[in-house]
């Protein structure tokens, strides 16, 4: 079992990390009052009361484990921003999937970002690198869904540091992991935080969360994920804001072998569709939407046939089949889907029928060319295109 930041899922989605990154970028965030950060991310940094006029004071931890500043200076001192936060400040450059890949990656047990108890010299394990793996091969194993207690109970009954390869995993894929019923108040709020980190990687393309479990989407391609997925950290760092400098510079190298085209089948269809403009941005967007379990998720909540951008009700028309309708994402492109405590947020997806479905993705190509971006800069911008292809669609 390992700590993580209790509490905060809300500030870990993809968009909201972008936020902050970008606010780090222009901004020195240690500096930075309730008034500007909050207009700047559209969110809350509770306490607001004397002595707490800086969210950095409570949410220092919070921007560090997104990897995005560091304090090298020591208290009192501006807050730098990291490689990733550069990147991230540049529209288009880095996918959720790039993203989430990496923090998993660079994510330790003790880590840097709780000052308490990482130190230079312990060796670290990679909790979140664990779980992607024993999540892979218990799909692999027919396994598709596997809940955080299964998780966690394996991470902390196998002692593995996430690090073992494939022989050593097939090894545990199969057993029945329990949590012992006696856990310490200590131990089960441990198992919370636990979870909490789970939830985080949420927006990952091939995953979909709900209250108590995940499932892998078939369709991935379970070994080049699997091969790319290594603990990092700098070795030889000697103090915690060293260790973060060094953990960001890693981002180019970690997700340099990770490859989410996944079969050829899915890009076939992509082109198919119409998508063929295809930045790997994009890519990573139609990989989202392709999801089989976001899918039936999204339909199992919103049983509907209409779709949201002509209103045609597509029962009326096909009678005979009962769901013709794509799922359209309208984070940026590069996002993946958010989560709140409870799993995947679905309100950031539309039913759209395949026609439009295209339409839409064609109107988002030429409204990015024509702004020479390679991706919306938020959500709100994102829902902003959409809604204005769809106020210039003709329906006569
Ligand atoms: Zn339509
Ligand atoms: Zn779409």
């Amino acid at each position: 079992m390992w700590r993580f930041d209790q509490g905060r899922l809300g500030y870990y989605s993809f968009d909201q990390i972008r936020k902050h990154a970008k606010f780090a970028v222009a901004n020195d965030l240690a500096a930075a009052g309730h008034a500007d950060l909050g207009a700047a991310t559209g969110i809350g940094y509770p306490p607001i009361k004397v002595g707490y006029e800086q969210p950095w004071r409570n949410y220092g931890r919070t921007f560090r484990l997104m990897r995005i500043v560091t304090q090298p200076g020591g208290r009192n001192t501006p807050a730098v921003p990291t490689t990733v936060a550069h990147l991230l400040a540049q529209d288009g450059q880095v996918t959720s999937d790039d993203f989430f890949h990496f923090w998993a990656q660079s994510f330790t047990d003790p880590d840097p970002a709780f000052s308490q108890e990482w130190e230079p010299t312990t060796d670290p394990k990679f909790p979140l690198v664990f779980a992607l793996k024993f999540l892979l091969i218990r799909a692999n194993s027919g396994i598709d869904t596997s809940s955080y207690e299964e998780i966690i109970a394996a991470y902390s009954q196998t002692g593995f540091n996430g690090d073992e390869d494939v022989s050593a995993f097939f090894k545990i894929a199969s057993k029945a992991w329990t949590l012992p019923g006696n856990l310490t108040n200590a131990e089960r709020d441990l198992v919370r935080q636990a979870r909490e980190s789970i939830l985080v990687l949420s927006p990952l393309s091939y995953l979909n969360f709900n209250s108590k479990d995940v499932t892998v989407s078939l369709n991935v391609d379970f070994s080049s994920i699997f091969g790319s997925l290594n603990g990092i950290r700098d070795i030889g760092a000697d103090d915690r804001e060293s260790e973060l400098v060094g953990l960001a510079d890693l981002f180019a190298s970690s997700i340099a072998d990770l490859d989410l085209e996944q079969s050829s089948s899915l890009f076939d269809e992509t082109v198919e569709a119409g998508f063929t403009e295809g930045t790997r941005v994009e890519k990573t967007h139609i990989v989202l939407e392709r999801n089989s379990a976001i899918r039936k998720a999204f339909f199992d909540r919103n049983p509907t046939t209409t779709c949201d951008f002509c209103d045609r009700d597509t029962n009326n028309e096909f009678p005979w089949s009962d769901r013709v309708l794509d799922i359209h994402h309208v984070l940026p492109l590069c996002s993946g889907t958010r989560s709140d405590k409870d799993g995947t947020v679905l309100g950031d997806l539309v039913a759209v029928c395949p026609t439009c479905h295209r339409a839409v993705h064609r109107f988002y190509t030429q409204w990015l060319k024509a702004k020479g971006k390679k991706d919306f800069a938020d959500a709100e911008e994102a829902r902003a295109v959409y809604d204005e292809a769809r106020n210039l669609r003709n329906d006569t």
